[in-house]
């Protein structure tokens, strides 16, 4: 299931802004910008909108989403921030994110925004679902994978990239078992060396790695 356009939207209410779960990141970038609204500078080049972003608590380094967040509309109804145990990219709530309500502050910065778009320019601009990796505490998913010997490995057409090795990246016609058997690569590779068990950023639906009982999993009848 999927939000349609009626839930584009940014507006001003109550002085909070309230900014509709399928909105895209770049659209409320430029919002926030075009308002003099900060603490969005790290949304440039970041795919996926804001439902998406909300339920990841997507971010860059200390910058996340739910820094400034106020509350969200559920469709079984209002969360306030304080009430939804959230962390690195990670949420715990039910029910699908319909509208995130954010607190405004004055003074959008540009510097910031120029790390932030200076930090995506070392990405692979290859298909990829961004970083494969959650970083291990004090350390970089990126760095374990390149000093196991992993960057730029290619099983058929899915790479760690030669660019930035925490991005699994698709060359051309990779597959679901490709990305798997990278991914388990190294893990096994970087916790075999390094004693560091690296976890999944990304989502893995498929029953064989959820169980069959998974609600991510899609049941047959
Ligand atoms: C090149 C690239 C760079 C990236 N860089 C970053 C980065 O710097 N930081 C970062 O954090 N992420 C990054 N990502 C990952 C991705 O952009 C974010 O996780 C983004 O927030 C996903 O949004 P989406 O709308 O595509 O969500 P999806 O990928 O479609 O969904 C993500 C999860 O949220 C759930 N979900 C989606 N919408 C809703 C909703 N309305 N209500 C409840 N649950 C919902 C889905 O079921 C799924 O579990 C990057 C990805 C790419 C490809």
């Amino acid at each position: 299931m999927m939000l349609g356009k009626d839930f584009d939207y940014i507006k001003i209410k109550d002085e909070l802004l309230c900014v509709g779960a399928s909105t895209p990141a770049g659209k409320l970038l430029s919002f926030c910008k075009k308002h003099d609204i900060r603490h969005f500078e790290l949304l440039p080049k970041l795919p996926g909108t804001l439902g998406g972003m909300i339920k990841m608590n997507a971010g860059l380094k200390e910058f996340e989403i739910f820094n400034y967040l106020h509350s969200i509309q559920t469709d079984e109804g209002i969360l306030l921030k304080e009430d939804i145990p959230h962390g690195y990219r990670w949420t715990d709530f039910q029910g699908l994110v319909l509208e995130a309500r954010f607190e405004i502050h004055k003074g959008f910065n540009e510097a910031h925004l120029e790390m932030f778009k200076k930090m995506r320019d070392n990405q692979p601009t290859d298909p990829s679902a961004g970083s494969c990796f959650k970083n291990p505490q004090g350390d970089s998913a990126g760095r374990l994978i390149q000093e196991a010997g992993l960057k730029g490995y290619r099983i058929g057409d899915m790479a760690f990239s030669e660019k930035h090795a925490n991005f699994l990246v698709n060359l051309g016609k990779g597959n679901f078992d490709e990305a798997m058997a990278l991914i388990l690569l190294a893990q096994k590779t970087v916790f075999e060396k390094f004693g560091v068990w690296l976890e999944n950023e990304v989502i893995i639906v498929d029953e064989r790695y959820q169980g069959k009982n998974s609600p991510l999993v899609r049941q047959e009848a």
